[in-house]
């Protein structure tokens, strides 16, 4: 299967914490164009299919198919550029206020007591998909141990995507 398929970033985290890793590539190359793009593809397609959890203006919310925890978001500029001083004052807006009702939600859905936020910038940063600005959002649970499993890869995922895509979609326009 196409590793493209669905918007991800496989190994993000590994990379936060250990940036002399590889960036994730394809075919030995970084994603550069709009045309194999995951963040660029996905909107094209049905929520169900991307996994996108709303849909805003300027950008939307999409879950991460490579998640650490469960409820792993990513908010992505709808437009394809890399670098969060790309964005307009608009988008800077709602790509902030994306995030802060993507935290909302994982509260009020899933009750994580604590959040990661991050974007990596850059290859040298760390970003999984360097070309296409992506925000994650990690939600965190006092018992959800210690990174080493999360950056391992190796921690179960109880919930299937598909499930935590509903949940979450669900309560979007509901949550204050
Ligand atoms: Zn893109």
């Amino acid at each position: 299967m196409d590793d493209f398929e669905l918007p991800g970033v496989p190994d993000a985290f590994q990379r936060l914490w250990t940036p002399h890793r590889l960036a994730y590539v394809k075919n030995g190359e970084q994603v550069t164009g709009t045309h194999d793009c995951p963040f660029c593809e996905a909107p094209s397609r049905s929520n169900e299919q991307s996994l996108i959890v709303y849909r805003g203006e300027l950008a939307y919310v999409v879950l991460n198919l490579f998640p650490y925890n469960p409820g792993h978001l990513l908010v992505c500029p709808y437009r394809h550029v890399p670098d969060y001083t790309d964005l307009t004052v608009a988008e800077t807006a709602e790509f902030a206020a994306l995030t802060q009702q993507a935290m909302r939600v994982l509260r009020a859905v899933a009750n994580s007591s604590g959040f990661n936020l991050g974007m990596n910038q850059g290859v040298t940063g760390g970003a999984g998909i360097a070309a296409h600005l992506h925000q994650h959002i990690v939600p965190r649970w006092g018992g959800d141990g210690n990174f080493l499993p999360i950056i391992a890869g190796t921690k179960a995922i109880t919930q299937t995507l598909g499930d935590v895509r509903e949940q979450v979609a669900n309560a979007w326009n509901t949550v204050e």
